[in-house]
Formats: C-alpha cells, structure tokens, sequence
C-alpha cells in the first residue's frame, strides 16, 4: 500500500472524525467540534485494514486555519493539543488595567520632541490597542482608551492602535466657573501614569465582506511516537490526511451531492478549459508599500506598482497556483477605443466545483498566457452545501501588475510563510480524496475501458496496439 504519495497506514494516527465547524452565534467566533480520535475513527477499508487508533497513545487535536482557502496555507490557532472535543476560534482581545507607564521606558515625547514642542506621547507595553467592542478594531479615537495622572483621568488628543501610541491633550480648557483657562500640567519623574486599554493578544478571525466564506479548518490528532525519531516526541496526523471544514457549510454533504459534484466535474473534465488560479491574500505578512504604523488606517492603498505584494498590501500577494478547470469559452472579443487608448474587452461567464473556493480580486492565467480577473462568484448551494461557483472572468490588460506575479511556486519574492507546518503535497489529489471521497479501485477485470476519445482522453482506454 504504498501508491506514489500513499504512507502505509500505521505510520501516523489518522485524524478526529466528523469535525465540524460552525458559527458560536458571537462574533466572528467559530466552534469546532470532532469526535474523540481515540474511540472512533472511520474512513476507508483499504488493504485488509480499517481506520483504527487503536494502537496510538492520543494526546490531543490540533487545530489549524486557514484564511485564504481550503489549500493553505495553515497555521496552528490552538498552544497545546485540545484534550477535548471542543474548542473556540475567537479573537483574543483583553483587557488591560491601570498598566503603569515607565518614566524612562514608556514615553515616546515628554514634551521634548523635535520640532512638536509640548507634545507628550507615551506607548503601552502590549500592542495593538484594539476597541473594546467589535472585531479587533484597531483603536482610533480618543475614548477607546483611559489615561490617568496620579488617578486623575486626563483627556487624550489621538490613539494610534497599531502602533499602540497615545498622545496626550495638552491644549488648555476654559473654565466658565472662574472664567479661566485650566492649563494641561505636566507628568514629572514621580507621578503614576498609567493607562487603561484593550488589545489584541493574538488570533484575529476574519468576517469582514466575503473573507469568512475562505476560512477553512483542518483537525489532526497528535499521539505519543512510539519510534522515538520526533524531535517532539509526538507524531501528527499529516495535515493532508485531514478534510477541511468549513463554517459557512451548514451540513456535510450526503452521497448524492458528492456524486452531483463528481458528474459535473466530469463535465468539466471532458470540456473545460485547464486554467490557473491565483488565490488573493487576506493574511501573513504586511508590505512595507503599507506600511506606516501610526496613520495606516488613513494612508494610502497599497501601491499598484508595487511587485512585493502586487498591490495586495500583503507579501507575496496571491497564493497558487492551482490547476483548475473552468467551463468552456464563449464570448466576443471586443477591441474598443477608450481616452486612454484602445484596449481589449473580453469577458464571459464559467464554472467550477465547489473547490477552490474563490471570490473577487482572484484571477485566472490561461495557458495562453492570457490572465483574467474574477468578478463576483454565485455559489449555488444545497442545504447550505456549496456545491457550484459561476462567476464572470475578464481579460486584463497585459500592463496590470498582475502580470507580474510568478508562475513558479515559491519563488524568492514569494513572502514567507506563516506558522511551523504547511505541507506541500499534490492538492488536486488530496482534495479528491478528502472531499468527494475515496479512490475507488476496481479489479482489472472490471476496469471500464473503451476507444471512444471521451474515454481515451481520461487515460482508460486501451494501451497502444491492442
Ligand atoms: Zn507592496
């Protein structure tokens, strides 16, 4: 049992069963739920030999994410493996109280600063200041905070969340009591600033526009190792061993609608179009073309021209690419004159399975070269199941910076890569065997053969010469 990408079985503890994601009804929050890896595993009868844990000493689930699509890339969201069939994705916003400010360390201007005189501007240890309600808002206003002077509360002028910088209002107040202006008074050396705020100390879920419909999840179960050649210690379930989920997915999909999907891929197979599919980022690292700290919220979009991010604003910019196959084309195309010269209209409707899971921004490069844009995807669905996207494709003018985005994988401006585990094996493959089942091998005898193209075409027809 060792069929090209095909560990034997035994080698890794298989993954919890029936993990399900779905929403906590708070927040962007996300439940998980699986059976306990120890007591029940099924899956595949292959080789005389059920899915079975029985042999492993289990010591938990871990959980990755990712943001960007069902393919990755994945980061671990739990510390430790989950020793329970639950756990929350959230994001983790606390709260920090009274947080003392060091009179040394803590303040950025002490009314010294060059050329902004009188300016007093301190930065809490932990960053970034969030607002207390919402998803991880970065702090923007001078009430998302609480600064006090030897317990006095004093006004702030301008918070900076990113940055976690906090600028004091030293700009006097009039009194009508005794007519008089209330002068800002200055900390000194042995007064106690300190400061009141809520930050974001770690995971941020995506939910704004369409980004949660690509958020997936992958379960794996971690066992003692009993070869001892883990540095750990503990073996893992290879990542993908393990079928994504989704939150958006109301129901798991029966065998009939995964035997739609198979006949419309099939479809596809005989006429579609073999593309490439370029996934936008929505996570990782940011690009310094952003990149500034203090007035991000108000700064410039990421810069067209930039071929770090290609105008995403995150390193590397896109994640593929993916081999897919669209429905076939059908449209004019259109040479029109615009003020800004002639250009090239063409634009037409396809169609793909249920994976990958695309939306607007993604694009598509043909094997002519041509790249297109895609616009707004219609998932069809059955009981909330996704089983279909139709969307609209668009030519790009040979000058879009999405042009310049390398069709090898991982090149050196690819940005790095987030989290300690992110394998890379065949995607079309796993994909098939996770989400439409397994691999089902018939007998020699039964094998369905024939010379018609349609079966010759799909590498089942008879060898050569016979
Ligand atoms: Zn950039």
């Amino acid at each position: 049992m060792s069929e090209g990408w095909d560990p034997t079985p035994g080698t890794f503890p298989w993954p919890p069963a029936n993990g399900m994601a779905m929403s906590a009804f708070h927040s962007s929050d996300t439940d998980l739920r699986w059976d306990d890896p120890a007591l029940l595993a099924t899956g595949p009868y292959c080789e005389g030999k059920g899915r079975s844990n029985s042999q492993w000493d289990i010591v938990g689930v871990n959980v990755y994410r990712s943001d960007t699509g069902e393919r990755g890339p994945y980061f671990r969201v739990n510390r430790v493996p989950v020793m329970t069939n639950f756990f929350r994705d959230r994001t983790d916003v606390v709260e920090t109280v009274d947080e003392v400010i060091d009179w040394n360390t803590g303040w950025i201007f002490r009314g010294t600063a060059p050329n902004q005189l009188g300016v007093w501007r301190l930065r809490t240890r932990n960053r970034p200041i969030v607002k207390r309600t919402g998803n991880a808002v970065m702090a923007d206003s001078p009430f998302d905070v609480e600064v006090k002077i030897d317990g006095r509360r004093v006004p702030v002028a301008e918070v900076a969340g990113l940055a976690s910088e906090i600028t004091l209002d030293t700009t006097s107040v009039w009194d009508p009591s005794t007519e008089r202006f209330i002068e800002f008074t200055p900390p000194t050396e042995n007064s106690v600033v300190t400061v009141t705020y809520y930050w974001l100390r770690g995971n941020r879920l995506e939910n704004t526009l369409d980004r949660r419909a690509k958020v997936f999840y992958r379960l794996t179960t971690v066992a003692v190792d009993p070869f001892g050649t883990s540095p750990t210690g503990l073996i893992e379930t290879p990542l993908e061993y393990s079928e994504p989920v989704s939150p958006m997915d109301s129901e798991k999909l029966d065998y009939i609608w995964r035997e739609a999907i198979r006949r419309n891929r099939w479809i596809l197979e005989q006429g579609g179009e073999r593309v490439k599919v370029f996934i936008r980022r929505m996570t990782g690292v940011r690009c310094d073309c952003v990149w500034d700290e203090r007035l991000e919220e108000y700064s410039k979009q990421p810069l067209n021209a930039c071929i770090k991010c290609y105008g995403t604003g995150w390193v590397g910019g896109y994640e593929g690419p993916y081999d897919i196959i669209v429905g076939p084309a059908e449209g004019e195309r259109r040479v029109t004159q615009t003020p800004n010269g002639r250009r090239l209209e063409y634009a037409y409707e396809v169609w793909i399975g249920p994976t990958p899971r695309l939306s607007q921004r993604d694009f598509i490069v043909k094997q002519n070269g041509e790249r297109y844009s895609i616009g707004p995807v219609n998932r069809t669905e059955i009981r909330g199941v996704l089983l279909q996207q139709s969307f609209q494709i668009a030519y790009l003018d040979t000058g879009d910076i999405r042009y310049r985005v390398p069709m090898g994988i991982w090149s050196g401006c690819r940005g790095p890569r987030l989290g300690s585990r992110t394998p890379r094996t065949p995607p079309a493959r796993i994909h098939l065997r996770t989400r439409w089942g397994p691999t089902i091998r018939r007998p020699p005898w039964r094998r369905r053969r024939g010379r018609s193209p349609m079966v010759v075409s799909r590498g089942v027809g008879p060898p050569c010469g016979s």
